[in-house]
């Protein structure tokens, strides 16, 4: 099936050089993070810092390009920067969703130090992309989804499915199909397995399937294959490469696409 250029939204891409060792100071600047998901045929995408936290430069970058893509901003949360809720307060009318990572900040998304920035997701409506891993006491799925289940009114999207293995992706889907909880979402970024996404999604169906790839550290391509390998419907397709990130992440009042 032909690339729907119209709907392909990546809702997990990363600008910027990484400072964690694991990464070898690897980096791509904006152009060429534009020139990858065009050239994948994408037409838009959920941009977010690295782990350097380097919100006001992924902002003015975005804010500088010129097209053709469409990208909307998630800064990175470190409830360490003090800069961070003048930062939020000056650029509400740019920041789509708000991007969250336990494990680099090392605090379990319960910890008191992110409530601020829970409630100020819940008071503009905010989705907040939330990475889930294998360190169950800090980036677990569960602690994501009791957040999930204390603030209804606020779109999460568990990254890496709720954790990068079969039976971690296999737990969160049932257990957001279980606890009934609408406002929980799974991102597919470095889930490679089409067989963890299928049965995910016939535990939680397709409109709460968002893809993501992960660049710059993964290419979409690759996850892109992971979805057309399931043979779904062009509805359904359409849905997780960008129908659900787009309504997730449709344009509050007050701000700009
Ligand atoms: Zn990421």
């Amino acid at each position: 099936m032909p690339i729907d250029t119209f709907t392909c939204f990546d809702a997990h891409v990363h600008v910027g050089r990484w400072q964690s060792p694991d990464f070898g100071g690897h980096g791509s600047d904006l152009a060429s993070v534009a020139g990858v998901l065009s050239a994948a045929g994408f037409t838009g995408a959920l941009v977010m810092p690295t782990d350097s936290g380097d919100n006001a430069g992924t902002l003015s970058s975005l804010q500088a390009f010129k097209g053709p893509l469409s990208f909307r901003f998630a800064p990175w949360i470190n409830p360490r920067d003090a800069s961070l809720p003048a930062f939020l307060e000056a650029n509400a009318g740019h920041i789509a969703a708000l991007k969250f990572h336990p494990s680099f900040c090392r605090l379990p998304l319960t910890a008191p130090e992110w409530r601020p920035f829970l409630q100020h997701a819940a008071d503009r409506g905010l989705p907040c992309v939330v990475h889930c891993g294998r360190w169950q006491e800090v980036a677990g799925w569960s602690i994501t989804l009791g957040v999930a289940a204390s603030l209804p009114s606020v779109p999460f999207v568990l990254s890496h499915m709720g954790g990068d293995s079969p039976a971690l992706v296999a737990g969160a889907a049932t257990a957001i199909r279980e606890r009934r909880l609408d406002n929980a979402h799974l991102g597919t970024e470095s889930i490679r397995e089409p067989w963890v996404v299928g049965r995910a999604i016939d535990a939680i169906g397709c409109d709460r399937v968002v893809f993501g790839s992960d660049h710059n550290l993964n290419h979409p391509r690759s996850f892109l294959a992971v979805i057309d390998a399931l043979g779904l419907s062009g509805a359904e397709r359409a849905a997780i490469l960008g129908g659900n990130a787009r309504r997730i992440l449709a344009p509050r009042a007050g701000q700009t696409a």
